[in-house]
């Protein structure tokens, strides 16, 4: 919703989002925009309006309440919502975005009031155009878009998904100041192959199959084309696109317009974080690491490929650096004695070696110094597994992102325990700190929220041309050398998440540094990023909101 230009009306101004600011109206506002008798005698200031908020959704028994308590702020006050946010990311997060936005999105139809972001569907196709003129906002800086067909691990729910582009956009200003008013989520919605959606009175979009193939990258093609003629810079981010279209999107768009992946590449540039943190544990250099993917899809292979990345940066061969690096995915170890036709994203990694047909045998055979779990195959990483890898390293880095936790391939204490304290631990979900050997180590979560946003605000800060991988190299660089070493004596491999809004201030000018560097920026470079990065950062307690 863009700021009305025109002075409204009192009762329109209060249920105005941007404008109404309820009780914190102070006297003088009241009196100058016809409030007196609309509201209450109370004054507050908006840490009290925080507080009672805080107290509503404190008192909402399940998750999925206190988010429909949080939407119902944003409904009324969109700054106050962000200030709840901004001050309580670390226990509102998991409601706004996961766990609780997976549940939203399955119910979406269901708890759906108030339209938000852009819909646009497949009947829309040759027309999408006028579709974009109909956003209110003047100026857009970022979109995250979907179309619903793999939302996190809950498969294809259609325009349901729509709830992931809200809750991740909310994510860019909670985490990283994105102005909220300029950020737009939009669905593809090519219809849905779910049939109990299909079948649901209350589902909310197109009452289709899904579309073709053809036509499908035809919407696509239409909806940057357009979106890009109306906001020339607007940076694109993809989200919970099933797996091949995932790549043929990010194949096709990444060298003509500023976007990026974030499943693909936010997801790498947290976990070569937690390698960038293993290697100063341990001493030791990327390139000399033997690393065992469990999984090669997806996650898998976008990790892959930026470690492959940093290696090289650290001077190794790119063959040397591919070299280091294995996959297993369902069918065994990824080889090249494979019979069976391996998809294209795999072929860098399908090496001449024996195809080991359990995990156990790959360990044997390899012996890595990394193993990372990216298979939604919950306990595969179990004693013998972790067993072998303490056997064969000093410090074994074990790295269990499958989520939710009832699919990670091992817990923290597993990883602990089945080590004997010695792995280097990090994790899809998170778990509690454990104790073992007289010890607590505090095993911490590689959260994409870490770096999407930092890396976004970069982005817009910047108005990069185009977004490569280096970007989420330097992402990873920096976030690698903010955790500090007290944090890694207790075994964490990231900084704790409720400094996300200072760690983002110094990623995004990492990230602005790295645009500059390599003639990506449009803007004139300042004197100090950081000082201007932070200036640039939209945050809900400012005056002006
Ligand atoms: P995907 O469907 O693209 O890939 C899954 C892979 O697992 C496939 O290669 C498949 O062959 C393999 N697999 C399935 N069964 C197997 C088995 N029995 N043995 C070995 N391999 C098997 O999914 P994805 O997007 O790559 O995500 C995988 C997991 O990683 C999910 O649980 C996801 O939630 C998690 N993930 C975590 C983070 C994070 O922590 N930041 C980010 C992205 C994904």
């Amino acid at each position: 919703m863009t700021q009305c230009e025109k002075k409204l009306c009192g009762t329109c101004l209060l249920r105005n989002p941007w404008k109404g600011r309820g009780l914190a109206h102070t006297e003088e506002e009241r009196r100058e925009n016809g409030l007196t008798g609309l509201l209450p005698a109370a004054v507050e200031t908006r840490a009290q309006q925080v507080a009672r908020w805080k107290e509503l959704i404190a008192a909402q028994s399940t998750p999925l309440n206190k988010y429909l308590m949080l939407d119902t702020v944003r409904m009324i006050d969109e700054a106050l919502y962000f200030q709840l946010v901004v001050e309580n990311v670390e226990e509102y997060m998991p409601l706004i975005y996961t766990p609780t936005v997976g549940e939203a999105c399955q119910k979406f139809s269901h708890i759906y009031r108030a339209p938000r972001g852009l819909y646009i569907t497949a009947k829309d196709a040759g027309h999408v155009r006028e579709v974009v003129a109909n956003v209110p906002n003047e100026e857009v800086d970022i979109i995250v878009v979907t179309d619903g067909q793999r939302i996190l691990g809950l498969g294809d729910l259609g325009a349901n998904g729509m709830g992931i582009p809200i809750g991740k956009l909310a994510l860019y200003t909670a985490c990283a100041g994105v102005n909220p008013q300029r950020a737009l989520p939009v669905t593809i919605d090519a219809g849905t192959n779910n049939e109990e959606f299909l079948a649901d009175p209350l589902y909310i979009g197109l009452r289709q199959k899904r579309m073709d193939e053809d036509s499908y990258y035809a919407l696509i093609a239409e909806f940057v084309a357009a979106v890009r003629e109306r906001w020339p810079n607007v940076l694109i981010q993809f989200e919970d696109f099933q797996n091949t279209h995932a790549f043929a999107l990010l194949d096709e768009y990444r060298n003509k317009v500023p976007c990026f992946n974030d499943d693909i590449q936010g997801t790498a540039s947290v976990v070569v974080t937690g390698f960038y943190s293993a290697m100063r544990v341990k001493n030791e250099k990327l390139s000399d690491q033997r690393i065992l993917f469990l999984g090669a899809g997806s996650a898998a292979t976008g990790i892959a490929h930026l470690l492959a990345d940093a290696m090289v940066e650290e001077g190794t061969s790119r063959e040397k650096a591919l070299g280091n690096i294995f996959l297993y995915d369902s069918k065994g170890l990824v080889s090249g004695r494979r019979t069976d036709k391996l998809a294209a994203n795999k072929l860098p990694f399908a090496h001449d070696v024996e195809c080991a047909s359990t995990f156990e045998d790959a360990i044997r055979q390899l012996k890595p110094t990394a193993i990372v779990g990216v298979s939604a195959q919950p306990k595969s990483f179990n004693a013998e597994v972790v067993g072998m890898m303490a056997e064969y390293n000093e410090h074994p880095i074990v790295f269990a992102l499958s989520n939710p936790t009832s699919k990670a391939e091992c817990t923290a204490e597993e990883a602990y325990k089945f080590s004997n304290g010695t792995a280097l631990f990090a994790c899809g979900s998170p778990f509690a700190p454990v104790e073992l050997n007289g010890k607590t180590f505090v095993p911490r979560q590689g959260n994409n929220s870490y770096v999407f946003p930092a890396i976004g605000m970069g982005c817009i800060y910047t108005r990069a041309k185009s977004v490569p991988n280096g970007v989420f190299l330097a992402a990873a660089k920096k976030l690698a050398d903010l955790v500090s070493a007290e944090d890694l004596e207790n075994g964490s491999l990231y900084p704790p998440l409720s400094e996300i809004r200072s760690l983002s201030v110094e990623i995004a000018a990492a990230v602005a540094e790295y645009c500059f560097d390599h003639d990506l920026a449009q803007i004139e470079r300042p004197a100090c990023l950081k000082t201007a990065v932070a200036q640039a950062m939209w945050n809900p307690a400012d005056p002006q909101f």
